[in-house]
């Protein structure tokens, strides 16, 4: 079976999260991993969530390449699509289905090319190769990634990692990229609450109306907290630009000149704290004056940044006025650094794969299970799936969005890149018979 075919055939697994349900797609996988040489093992916090865990041992000890995914996907409401979510249909060069991009394309294209590294017998010279398919990252992996590196760290400890989160090509300055994804920004999502005195809404004079103590604060949210450099702000800026800006807002116009989209799905969110309001609340009536009154904001930050922090950058923009703010389960962004053997190993497959291509390292403005393995194990994590074929606004949508589908080039590009790494990473012990190149 090669990456297309699993892939048509995992999307016709239901794995709707809630409730997952991802027990017989990795039940499946592991079938077949066990047929090539894996040792394999399903973890599970509950026995309906489990966890794929396969290791290929090396021949020394030595660090260990750990090739992550998760099997779960985000609902599907049919009606939208132009074809079934679970059909895993091949039309017009795409496979279609929930789950085609995020992510049962690398579940798919990692799996057929550990299967096909062991059944050629390779195996590692030192280290091993580690490919873990867990459950339940689209809604905290607490089945998933977070139990997994909390509860039997000793089954998925990493020293290098390969995750979703980015790999799309972009081109820019006549020049080819790989997006590689080194950081994820933390998100202090916060509720401001106003509190006042209810009153009959035929008489505003009686009450002290909550919401109208929030107008401020919402009508400044219209401004973003200034921008901020970091080392992957700089990097991400000296890829592009050949120099690093010492003014960001005009670094980021020039992005934007080159490539509006490039700009704001990359480059603004990465140049330091966002705000978004996102939901608001206070009276359930219409003819009482709230004597309470909220409003939710969807902040992110640059990795490491901590609360007091964002609260800093969260009032240079809201000022301090009538209300209180909380943050509501605020997680600190995290990276790693880049640079090092994967780094390289990346690098060199980019030029290998499109002649003169490099890697464009940056910070994801959303997060994955990346975080739980750099901060169980320090680990040196990147979200890279390349994909060449679809760009950036082709797939911007379709991720989490109707009618999610992968070109079948960029599934064949995937299963180049994880047949070519592991070898390239853990060496090469017995005598495999591997195709060259
Ligand atoms: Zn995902």
């Amino acid at each position: 079976m090669n990456a297309v075919e699993l892939l048509q055939r995992l999307i016709q697994f239901n794995t709707v999260n809630p409730p997952g349900n991802e027990g017989p797609a990795l039940d499946f996988l592991r079938g077949m991993l066990d047929d090539s040489g894996w040792q394999t093992e399903i973890l599970a916090k509950v026995p309906e969530r489990p966890n794929l865990v396969a290791r290929l041992k090396g021949a020394a000890p030595g660090p260990t390449l750990g090739l992550i995914s998760h099997v779960d996907t985000v609902p599907a409401n049919p009606e939208e699509w132009t074809r079934d979510p679970w059909g895993g249909d091949l039309a017009d060069g795409y496979i279609w289905g929930r789950g085609a991009l995020d992510m049962k394309d690398q579940v798919a294209s990692e799996t057929v090319a550990c299967i096909a590294l062991a059944a050629s017998g390779w195996r590692p010279a030192t280290g091993d190769l580690l490919l873990v398919v867990a459950a339940d990252e689209e809604t905290g992996a607490h089945y998933g990634a977070k139990w997994l590196c909390e509860e039997v760290p000793e089954k998925v400890r990493c020293d290098w990692v390969v995750n979703e989160g980015a790999g799309e090509m972009v081109e820019f300055g006549g020049r080819r990229f790989f997006t590689l994804s080194v950081g994820e920004k933390g998100t202090f999502r916060f509720t401001i609450r106003a509190t006042g005195v209810a009153g009959h809404g035929s008489i505003p004079g009686v009450g002290d109306n909550a919401l109208l103590k929030l107008a401020p604060a919402l009508a400044a949210l219209h401004r973003q907290p200034p921008r901020e450099s970091t080392p992957d702000t700089d990097r991400f800026l000296q890829t592009l630009l050949g120099h690093v800006p010492s003014d960001l807002e005009a670094g980021l116009a020039a992005v934007r000149a080159a490539d509006p989209l490039l700009a704001d799905l990359l480059a603004d969110p990465m140049l330091g704290v966002t705000l978004a309001p996102t939901m608001a609340a206070a009276s359930s009536r219409e003819n009482v004056i709230p004597s309470k009154a909220e409003i939710v904001v969807d902040c992110r930050t640059p990795p490491g940044m901590t609360g007091e922090q964002a609260l800093e950058r969260i009032e240079s923009v809201i000022g301090k006025g009538d209300w209180q703010i909380s943050f509501n389960d605020p997680v600190v962004g995290n990276r790693s650094d880049y640079g090092g053997p994967l780094a390289e190993a990346l690098e060199e497959w980019a030029d290998l794969t499109e002649p003169g291509a490099g890697v464009l390292p940056l910070v994801m403005p959303g997060f994955s299970d990346s975080h739980w393995f750099r901060k169980a194990f320090g680990a040196t994590v990147y979200g890279f799936c390349p994909q060449s074929a679809m760009d950036m606004a082709e797939t911007k949508t379709l991720v989490h969005g109707a009618d999610e589908r992968v070109a079948v080039a960029d599934v064949e590009l995937m299963e180049d890149l994880f047949t070519w790494l592991p070898p390239r990473m853990l060496g090469t012990a017995g005598r495999p018979d591997l195709r060259s190149g």
